[in-house]
């Protein structure tokens, strides 16, 4: 869990607040929502309030935790007319309250959401039941939130439960919702007959209700039955009201728009710090950078690149997934590779990706190097190390890369989309605050001419140098997104009266 930020005061009265997710920081995480996961709730506790966090007690989480206590009581949860005895562990970190629901069953395996490139073929019943179950703990712990807050479809039967179980009873009456959406790609869609496992009744499988062009999407359910709904910026929470962007959702998201917002992620400072990394060969910071020559050169060393300090490292940390631009790489890679730089990628995901991407390295010994796998130590080995961060997503929500990358004073070169377009300026917009460079289209010469723009910067020192400096000192706590979902969980209570 994300360093607690030191203690604030809030303007608001302190509220209860119950988030539902399937991974968070640093028990379990597969991409940025679990960064989210891990920051948001304790910069809300570091503001005086209730917060509390149910998520699965996968196997990995135990590494990070410890083995914690399994509580006498199980949770009986009912869900589409079986019934489920869970057991739950609690923890406290950062202030926050954590509740974790221990069912082997469905939580006792190697990852998250699937193996070697396919989903676990009950992932439904699974995050169902993380749903049903976060509605059943609060009922059993007689905690009454003033907003339960549920990220992304693993969570999206929350508000609908919430929605037809939980207000019944009176105390809950008051009780609103949020749904957080970090990525409309994955909408949680199964086939029609799952919504009998999972309690949904018949009435709702109509494209009014959670029916999806013949299937069912849990993502749906959230959108339709939260009190509000938030994505990670604002500028996709604009696009994904076009039909371009919207995933086949762009309708009930602009019939929903009076209750659609987009918040931008914030980072932790602490967790993400360069001065504070013990990953790192060298700690350094925006006013001594000598630490991150060291960090290059060892990089250098560990990759068996070229040590070769004044040749700029351009790097991507990120999944192999077709959002994230990797066709764009794979089909200008000899271009890129062209230029005077070393390439380094580590990632996983698709593994027709995997198998292209280190075949094309092979080409390039001392050049370029694929590392594929999950590894949290070496990518911040390579935010150190590294000059320019390469994220060339299609699409971004928000995107954690580029702040990750900011903080570390590794300057990000981005597809103007989303979440990228709302964080990054280029100078060619603003050449006193610029901390980035943006390339406009997603094409290969739009790629190459970012670049080529990177690279003039780079062999300009102090042109480079103020850019890196102005990406390292931005202000980009979690404190200031608290506020504004403070104010997102009010309006969900407003909606309630
Ligand atoms: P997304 O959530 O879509 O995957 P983000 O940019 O929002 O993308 O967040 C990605 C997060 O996952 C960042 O913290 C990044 O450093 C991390 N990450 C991605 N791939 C890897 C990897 N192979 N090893 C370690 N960390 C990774």
């Amino acid at each position: 869990m994300a360093t607690q930020e030191d203690k604030r005061t809030s303007t608001s009265a302190p509220m209860k607040l119950l988030m539902v997710a399937s991974e968070a920081a640093p028990f379990a995480k597969t991409g940025g929502l679990a960064d989210v996961v891990g920051s948001l709730p304790p910069a809300l506790s570091s503001l005086g309030h209730d917060v509390r966090l149910v998520m699965p007690w996968y196997r990995q989480v135990r590494t990070i935790t410890g083995d914690l206590p399994l509580n006498q009581n199980k949770l009986s949860v009912s869900m589409g007319g079986h019934s489920y005895k869970i057991g739950y562990r609690t923890g406290e970190f950062q202030g926050v309250q954590v509740y974790f629901l221990d069912y082997p069953e469905f939580y006792d395996r190697d990852e998250l959401y699937g193996e070697q490139g396919h989903d676990y073929t009950d992932n439904a019943e699974r995050f169902g039941l993380l749903s049903s179950a976060a509605i059943e703990l609060t009922r059993h712990l007689g905690f009454v939130p003033d907003v339960i807050h549920a990220h992304d479809w693993q969570a999206g039967l929350v508000p609908l439960y919430l929605h037809q179980q939980l207000r019944r009873d009176p105390s809950f009456a008051g009780t609103g919702s949020l749904f957080s959406i970090h990525n409309l790609g994955y909408q949680g869609v199964f086939p029609l007959e799952t919504a009998k496992s999972l309690g949904i009744d018949s009435s709702l499988l109509t494209s009014d209700g959670i029916e999806y062009h013949g299937k069912l999407s849990l993502l749906k359910a959230g959108l339709r039955y939260a009190s509000q709904v938030n994505t990670v910026s604002p500028t996709y929470c604009r696009e994904i009201q076009t039909p371009e962007q919207g995933m086949g959702l762009d309708g009930l998201l602009r019939s929903r728009a009076d209750h659609l917002h987009g918040l931008l992620n914030g980072l932790d400072g602490k967790l993400w710090s360069p001065a504070q990394d013990h990953t790192l060969p060298q700690a350094y910071s925006a006013d001594d950078l000598s630490g991150k020559a060291v960090c290059k050169q060892r990089l250098q060393e560990e990759l068996g690149l070229q040590t070769a300090p004044d040749t700029a490292i351009v790097a991507m940390v990120t999944r192999l997934d077709t959002q994230k631009g990797i066709e764009l790489v794979l089909g200008s890679w000899e271009k890129i590779l062209s230029r005077n730089l070393q390439l380094v990628i580590l990632g996983t995901g698709n593994p027709d990706y995997e198998r292209r991407l280190a075949e094309a390295a092979d080409f390039y010994p001392g050049r370029a190097k694929v590392l594929l796998r999950f590894d949290d130590a070496q990518s911040r080995r390579i935010y150190a190390g590294s000059d320019l961060f390469l994220m060339p997503s299609r699409y971004e929500p928000c995107g954690l890369g580029q702040l990750i990358a900011l903080r570390y004073g590794c300057i990000p070169l981005v597809h103007a989309t989303g979440g990228l377009a709302d964080t990054i300026i280029d100078p060619r917009i603003a050449p006193e605050t610029a901390n980035g460079f943006v390339f406009e289209k997603y094409q290969y010469a739009s790629l190459l001419q970012g670049l080529d723009r990177a690279l003039e910067a780079y062999s300009e020192p102090p042109l480079w140098q103020k850019i890196r400096h102005q990406g390292m000192t931005q202000d980009m706590s979690w404190h200031q997104a608290a506020e504004q979902y403070l104010d997102l969980y009010r309006l969900c209570k407003k909606g309630l009266q």
